[in-house]
C-alpha cells in the first residue's frame, strides 16, 4: 500500500513540472501575442547597442544566475558606446536598483512589452519619464552598474509581456535572442545624429 502511494506522488510531481514548463510565458498566451514571442508579427527592431550586429550576440537568455533564471541578453560592449532605443515608444520608468544599477524601462505605444536597458553607465542629457522615444534614439551609455563586474561592461537587455494591469515591474520575460537576430538592425556609431535623443 505504501509503494502505490509513493508510486502515485512521484507521478504527480512528474505531472506538475510538465504543466508549469508548458505555462511559461504566461503573460504572452494571456495577452494573445505568441506571434510577438515567435518572430513575424513585430516590425524591425533597433540592437540596442550601437555597432553590435547579430553575429555578435550570445544566447544567454537561459544561463542560471544567482537564485534565478537570468531571463534577459547580455551585449557586451566598451564603456560609454550609445545605448539605443530598440523600438518606438515612451519612458515609462528611470529607476537606480543594486542588481540593475542605472535602467531604463521603456513600453511600446500600445504598452503591450516592457524593454529594460540596465548597468547603463549613465543617461542619455535631457532623459526623463514620459518622454516619447523613436526607434534607434540614444537612451544611455553602456556601463557596470548595479551587479555588473567593473571590468567586462554590457548592456542587460530584457523584453517583458506586461500582465493587463501593466505593473512596469511584473512584466514576464521573453527571449530576445530570436527576435534580436530574426530581425534586428544595426545602427552604427558613425551614423548616429550628433545631438541627444529627442533633442529636436
Ligand atoms: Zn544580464
Amino acid at each position: 500500500m505504501r509503494k502505490l502511494i509513493l508510486a502515485g506522488l512521484g507521478c504527480a510531481c512528474i505531472l506538475t513540472l510538465a504543466w508549469t514548463a508548458a505555462d511559461v510565458p504566461k503573460n504572452a498566451e494571456r495577452a494573445g501575442l505568441a506571434g510577438v514571442v515567435t518572430g513575424g508579427e513585430v516590425a524591425d527592431i533597433t540592437i540596442p547597442v550601437a555597432g553590435i550586429r547579430v553575429v555578435d550576440l550570445k544566447d544567454n537568455f537561459a544561463d542560471a544566475r544567482t537564485g534565478h533564471m537570468h531571463g534577459a541578453l547580455d551585449i557586451m560592449a566598451p564603456r560609454n558606446t550609445p545605448v539605443l532605443a530598440a523600438v518606438d515608444g515612451k519612458i515609462r520608468k528611470l529607476f537606480i536598483s543594486k542588481a540593475g544599477g542605472i535602467t531604463i524601462y521603456e513600453t511600446d505605444p500600445d504598452e503591450r512589452m516592457i524593454y529594460y536597458y540596465a548597468h547603463l553607465d549613465h543617461y542619455a542629457p535631457g532623459l526623463i519619464e514620459g518622454k516619447v522615444l523613436h526607434r534607434g534614439d540614444v537612451i544611455g551609455y553602456v556601463g557596470s552598474t548595479g551587479n555588473a563586474p567593473a571590468n567586462s561592461p554590457h548592456l542587460h537587455f530584457a523584453i517583458s509581456v506586461l500582465p493587463p494591469t501593466k505593473e512596469w515591474w511584473k512584466g514576464d520575460p521573453i527571449n530576445p535572442y530570436p527576435i534580436l537576430t530574426g530581425r534586428g538592425v544595426t545602427k552604427s556609431s558613425s551614423a548616429l545624429p550628433l545631438h541627444p535623443a529627442g533633442a529636436d
